[in-house]
């Protein structure tokens, strides 16, 4: 293949633009907020959770009280109803009315262990509304930092976002006049090649490779007519002389 030793130079502009694209890329995959969003991600999922079970929990023991409550009403009420008796009168046998009596110690006792599983209950179903206050709080953070993280991954992204789109513009400028079966050939070498399709001759090596060449080699590549595309024989990739080249 031949092509003008300027177009060839050219080469090495597309070559270092296209770095600096390949860079950008890199930074955008790599800014260090991707993990931080992971992370907090994660965390604001765990909280979620937390703060779900929490809750049921919370309307469990809420249920419950409601129940305990209603069983101390319960034993109160059939309580009242004996006392309403006895103090009636109704009850004139002896034998009934000491049934009675015996009842209502039994419902006094009764009412007063009720009492106590109420209080228990209370205890439970407080610790239960801290719990989701507490857990709450910590998920409305969680939320916080998540938020940010993601505002400064958005600002990072439109950075190099603007950047790249300067970038491309040069890119398009340089390609514009690069012959097509030269910008071909770095194409498919830059791909082959882990981004470096063409390579500059510097003081005796490859700039792609970092071989050195040897003299008689150096004078063979030099040898060639100036318009001959000349590819590194240790790597591969365009070989561009230049006044640098060595001697
Ligand atoms: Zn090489």
């Amino acid at each position: 293949m031949n092509a003008a030793p300027a177009d060839q130079i050219r080469l090495l502009d597309l070559q270092a633009i296209d770095a600096k694209l390949d860079q950008l890329a890199h930074k955008r995959r790599t800014l260090p907020e991707h993990a931080e969003i992971d992370k907090a991600t994660a965390d604001h999922t765990a909280l979620k959770s937390l703060v779900v079970a929490a809750e049921a929990q919370q309307s469990d023991t809420a249920r419950e009280l409601t129940k305990a409550e209603q069983d101390v009403e319960q034993v109160r009420a059939r309580a009242t109803r004996n006392q309403q008796r006895m103090d009636s009168g109704s009850v004139t046998s002896a034998k009934d009315l000491e049934n009675l009596q015996h009842e209502t110690g039994s419902l006094a006792k009764r009412q007063g262990d009720l009492e106590d599983v109420v209080l228990e209950v209370m205890e439970r179903l407080e610790s239960a509304q801290t719990r989701v206050t507490e857990l709450t709080a910590r998920l409305e953070h969680s939320t916080v930092v998540l938020e940010e993280a993601e505002a400064r991954r958005e600002a990072a992204f439109a950075e190099i976002d603007v950047e790249v789109a300067k970038v491309a513009r040069d890119r398009e400028t340089v390609v514009a006049v690069i012959p097509a079966d030269l910008l071909k050939l770095y194409t498919r070498l830059r791909e082959q090649q882990g981004g470096v399709g063409a390579a500059r001759l510097y003081q005796r090596r490859c700039e792609g490779c970092r071989v050195e060449f040897s003299t008689n080699d150096l004078n063979a590549i030099k040898a060639e007519p100036k318009d001959a595309v000349v590819r590194c024989e240790n790597c591969g990739r365009i070989l561009v002389r230049t006044a640098d080249s060595g001697n």
